[in-house]
């Protein structure tokens, strides 16, 4: 089952409709969710004894039934106040973790947004239905991005609702590692035997297997008789599967025979988002004006945001100063990490496009739909993308707001065009030049 967080996250925006808004701002927001405990009952804590008592006569049912719609269970809600939490017995015993997962990962500490929201659907949807929903789950990004997190939090999720599967999680060095010492024991029998007795595989960063003969060979079995016993395999990449070019194409087939997501940089609000989150795990005190200028300055990838939010942190700390907008800016001034300033780039791009094509800044960024403006748009789309590698949603916001999907599109159409129009390649290439060069 979801957890209480994700659960009472789907079921507001059903609840909202359903009263004035001074009822749901007044009752509904405050409202904090605990648990779920045994026999479905949902406990939500509340502020008072008086809160707990109007909510319980007047909104039970409206909650009760927006959780159910939320979480696809009938649920009973209880309510309760911060007295009553202190007063419970401290019989909350930990859960048993799965060995190989770091219990850090969980969906309930991934942040949700633009760049992950299909890797996240579909790494749910796995999770909820293992070996059932998608099989091998393929996920693929830039390093930094939330692969090995997401994909230990489908473990870690597999794991609680089925406390008998083997789950292993494995980095294919490790796995490398395995295949090499089992040649030296001259024992492949054995390696092979320990893979097939485990109900989920997840193999991290496959990328690494790639010119590795026997490591290949080894994967290649382990993965046919996982699939053949129809146990679920998850697997992470820097590239999709097609451009992994170093694997063996038999393995690069079976990469993409279930589902393939991938996982974009983070745009602006995701980047505040995680801040706040980590912020807020970390018990750091810091003014959300100095979480929005990291968010703004740091932008490649969110190992790197929680590295600056560390380092200001650490610096603070060290000269005894409350985390300030100043300190950070000292901190972060020799920050060059490897897109930030992209915004600067990307309005560079702009300007060389319309240059190129005797336009204007206003008809780049409008909405227009006519060739003469609509190619240059989609020129200067892709060349953010591929020159700055900035997410779609970024590049949607520089050309006026528009939708990630559309962004997407145009890159698509400008990409496959490239390959057959050798004019188009021609003109990529001037205005890069331009772009790089001056
Ligand atoms: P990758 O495997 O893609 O290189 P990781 O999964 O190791 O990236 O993520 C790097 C760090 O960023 C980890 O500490 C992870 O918890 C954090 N992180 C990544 N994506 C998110 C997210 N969407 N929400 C919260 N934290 C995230
Ligand atoms: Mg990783």
């Amino acid at each position: 089952m979801l957890s209480a967080d994700i659960i009472w996250s789907r079921a507001l925006p059903l609840l909202k409709p359903q009263m004035t808004d001074a009822s749901y701002d007044n009752w509904i927001v405050s409202l904090v969710p605990l648990r779920i405990e045994e026999g479905n009952v949902f406990v939500l804590k509340t502020l008072s004894t008086v809160y707990r008592d109007t909510l319980q006569r007047f909104y039970t049912s409206v909650i009760e039934r927006s959780l159910r719609d939320a979480g696809e269970a009938e649920f009973t809600v209880r309510f309760t106040t911060e007295e009553e939490e202190a007063a419970r017995p401290a019989a909350r015993e930990k859960p048993v973790s799965c060995p190989t997962l770091n219990e850090k990962y969980t969906f309930d500490t991934f942040v949700r947004g633009e760049s992950n929201r299909f890797a996240y659907a579909a790494a749910l949807a796995v999770a909820e239905n293992p070996s059932a929903a998608y099989n091998p789950l393929f996920i693929y990004g830039g390093v930094g991005l939330g692969k090995t997190h997401l994909m230990q939090a489908i473990g870690q999720y597999i794991f609680s609702e089925h406390k008998d599967y083997k789950i292993l999680y494995i980095t294919s060095e490790n796995f490398t590692n395995d295949v090499v010492a089992s040649i030296e024991r001259k024992d492949r029998a054995s390696l092979r035997a320990k893979y097939r007795t485990l109900d989920v595989l997840l193999i991290d960063d496959i990328q690494f297997i790639g010119g590795r003969e026997a490591t290949e060979l080894e994967f290649f079995n382990v993965f046919n008789d996982l699939r053949d016993a129809n146990k679920q395999i998850i697997i992470t990449s820097d590239k999709h599967p097609k451009d992994l070019q170093t694997l063996e194409a038999r393995i690069r087939t079976r990469c993409a025979w279930g589902l393939v997501v991938d996982i974009q940089p983070p745009d602006y609000e995701t980047r505040l988002a995680i801040l706040r989150r980590k912020a807020q795990e970390d018990g750091i005190d810091i003014k959300d004006e100095v979480l929005t200028m990291i968010a703004e300055r740091v932008s490649s990838n969110i190992r790197e945001l929680e590295g600056c939010l560390n380092r200001v942190v650490a610096y603070a700390r060290f000269v005894n100063k409350p985390v300030t907008v100043t300190v950070a800016e000292s901190v972060l001034k020799d920050y060059v990490g490897g897109t930030s300033h992209r915004s600067v780039n990307g309005e560079l791009i702009k300007q060389v496009v319309c240059d190129y094509y005797g336009i204007t800044y206003k008809d780049i960024e409008s909405s227009r739909r006519d060739h003469r403006f609509a190619y240059p748009r989609q020129i200067a789309m892709y060349l953010a993308r591929v020159l700055v590698d900035s997410s779609y949603q970024e590049i949607g916001d520089m050309f006026g707001g528009r939708h990630y999907s559309t962004v997407m599109h145009a890159c698509e159409t400008i990409e496959s065009r490239a390959q057959t129009d050798a004019k188009l390649k021609k003109t990529l290439d001037d205005i890069t030049e331009k772009v790089k060069n001056g």
